[in-house]
């Protein structure tokens, strides 16, 4: 296993892929990084309006003590603590309503990649398993594309912070004493020498952190793998899906065995648990103790400055305010800087994610609207391979089949009908060979217009939680008579009847009250609706009738031609004796086209495919 910190990374570098990620991220959401900058920005500044305000009391109580000056800086101390408070609470007000929707605006990003990108990268394994460890490295240590909404407030806060207290303790080291007995206390080489050391300790404690975090990143691929085992077992009772599984096989034994493991990542006797009682525990220590040493070594500087005479009890206050908070901006920006590379480490995920193509050739050409309704598909050596694998799916598919007709498309389990619907529909392009819609190739069609031409239930369809109309409408403007012819012509007719809220009902009851859970029957009904509803020359069922009971299944086939009206329909079924209906019928085995033509011809064709998976199921029917 590699590890994240054997790649060198030069601070040049991950500063520009920390940047590059803060543009994308502003670009997705600018509401989202300003609100951070302003905020921590004002936060950081304001104090030091009051810290000098302060200073000036406190040496006019120590030196004239005039009292019309010190009612006015008094009331000009209290007037600006109001404005102060006031932008503040303003500033904090817009933070709080961008905060809300800061992690969804976020995400946004995202989800818009994944909804543009093409359909074969969405089926790749690879896809998600760089989004799993996009997923679990926030949650795991909150590196990579996210964290930068954190390190952005941290930035600010150090900039703001040092730019303020520097101003504010410049003339701490530049005022000579008077006292001349310690006239060594403005010598040039001793302030070099005390700035020299509070640099050191500053720079000491981020340094033993910066080193903790080595150790961490050391061990990155563990603790992902950590947490993606914990997410995985530890949420298992969580999985609705799951639950009856779970409970008829007792898998929560797994997840005890797994839950109760010591010797695990974050186990009492784990790695994590072993590197905090070792050096990690000792760096994270050693960098607590040393900020505590610089306020001591800054305390004793400020204090026998004014000793010396170099300035008065005023300026002591202010010095020893503003320089504790220098002090944490350094140890903040080096903490920036060492997050910056860290970090940097963790973005090439995201943006190996983010930086996807879209490979598809996306042609121009519209889709001819015919008025004599003469559309013609057909396959030429079509052959194909799904990413990633060896074998072909799809070889030397040749077919032709025009609108209007009924095509049944038969064969076993995985002999390449759904694949060849995929390919029809442009999910996938084919490896070889091209597919025609009226003698042009389909790339070479506008894809979007090209999608609308059919109409598809897929095998594995989802319906949405949504209401049943928007399911069926597959939008939000809701055509209601539409909507009920469809389904009628579905047959989910009566179950509409009997649903109180009518096509208002919500599918499903995890988001609304009131929602119904549909039978799997049901549900194929609705996606059946939903097909009709779109207004496609081609409608394409993949098994459609799969989950209906047998009646429901012989309604489908009696009004199979009224459901379909005009529209071309391409009809993979299982079941022979459903394709009767259909005037051709495609026979499919390991992935090639072997018979094609009408019941009664293949069914003469003895030997043929059709013919024995015809007896194979008659048997059943005697
Ligand atoms: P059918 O619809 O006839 O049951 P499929 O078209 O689903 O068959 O499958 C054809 C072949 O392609 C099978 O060998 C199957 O394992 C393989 N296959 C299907 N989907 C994928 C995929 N997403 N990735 C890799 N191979 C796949």
């Amino acid at each position: 296993m590699k590890n994240k910190d054997e790649k060198r990374i030069s601070f040049r570098e991950a500063f520009r892929l920390n940047l590059r990620m803060l543009r994308i991220l502003y670009r997705n959401s600018p509401r989202s990084i300003l609100s951070r900058v302003i905020k921590t920005g004002w936060e950081a500044l304001s104090p030091y309006i009051g810290i000098g305000l302060s200073a000036m009391i406190v040496t006019e109580l120590a030196g004239n003590r005039d009292p019309k000056r010190l009612l006015f800086l008094v009331l000009l101390t209290l007037g600006s603590a109001l404005i102060v408070s006031l932008i503040g609470a303003w500033i904090h007000k817009w933070y709080s309503t961008v905060q809300e929707v800061w992690f969804f605006d976020a995400q946004q990003l995202f989800s818009k990649k994944l909804l543009s990108m093409d359909y074969q990268d969405i089926d790749d394994t690879h896809t998600h398993d760089l989004l799993a460890k996009i997923r679990e490295s926030r949650m795991g240590n909150g590196y990579g594309a996210f964290n930068i909404y954190y390190m952005i407030p941290k930035a600010t806060t150090a900039v703001c912070t040092l730019l303020g207290g520097i101003a504010m303790t410049a003339t701490l080291f530049l005022s000579p004493v008077t006292d001349t007995r310690y006239a060594v206390l403005s010598h040039p080489l001793f302030t070099l020498g005390v700035i020299a050391l509070m640099v050191f300790i500053i720079v000491a404690g981020p340094w033993f952190t910066n080193l903790g975090q080595k150790i961490i990143a050391r061990h990155t691929q563990d603790w992902a793998h950590g947490n993606r085992m914990f997410m995985h077992f530890g949420f298992l009772g969580y999985d609705k899906k799951r639950a009856a599984d779970v409970r008829m096989f007792r898998q929560e034994r797994i997840c005890v065995k797994y839950n109760n493991n010591k010797e695990g990542f974050f186990g009492s006797k784990g790695t994590l648990a072993k590197l905090h009682a070792g050096k990690l525990g000792a760096y994270k220590a050693a960098s607590q103790a040393i900020s505590a040493l610089f306020t001591g070594v800054a305390y004793a500087y400020i204090c026998l400055k004014a000793w010396a005479g170099a300035f008065g009890i005023g300026a002591v206050t202010q010095y020893a305010a503003a320089i504790t908070r220098v002090a944490g901006g350094v140890s903040t920006l080096l903490e920036v800087i060492s997050e910056i590379r860290t970090n940097a480490a963790f973005l090439d995920v995201p943006f190996e994610f983010l930086d996807m193509p879209n490979r598809m050739y996306q042609g121009t050409i519209p889709v001819e609207k015919r008025r004599d309704n003469e559309y013609e598909i057909a396959f030429h050596n079509v052959s194909f391979k799904y990413p990633g694998s060896e074998d072909y799916a799809l070889k030397n598919v040749n077919f032709s089949f025009k609108v209007g007709k009924r095509l049944a498309v038969v064969g076993m389990n995985g002999s390449g009908k759904t694949t060849m619907i995929k390919l029809l529909c442009r999910l996938y392009d084919p490896t070889e060979g091209v597919i025609t819609l009226n003698g042009i190739d389909i790339r070479k069609y506008n894809y979007d217009e090209y999608l609308s031409v059919f109409s598809v239930v897929f095998q594995d369809f989802k319906l949405f939680d949504f209401s049943l109309g928007q399911n069926v409408a597959a939008g939000n403007t809701v055509d209601e008579a539409r909507i009920r012819d469809c389904l009628e012509k579905a047959g989910f007719g009566d179950r509409l009847s009997s649903l109180p809220n009518g096509i208002d009902t919500p599918l499903g009851h995890d988001y609304e009250d009131g929602g119904v859970e549909l039978s799997g029957g049901e549900a194929q009904k609705v996606a059946l609706a939903r097909a009709l509803c779109r207004d496609a020359h081609f409608i394409v069922l993949d098994e459609p009738t799969a989950a209906l009971d047998p009646i429901a299944e012989a309604e489908v086939y009696a009004r199979f031609d009224s459901i379909v009206g005009d529209k071309t329909a391409i009809y993979i079924s299982h079941r022979l004796s459903s394709c009767r209906f259909c005037d051709e019928i495609l026979v499919f085995d390991q992935g090639s086209v072997v018979q094609h033509g009408t019941h009664d011809d293949l069914l003469a064709a003895a030997g043929g495919k059709y013919h024995e998976l015809w007896n194979a199921q008659a048997q059943y029917y005697v």
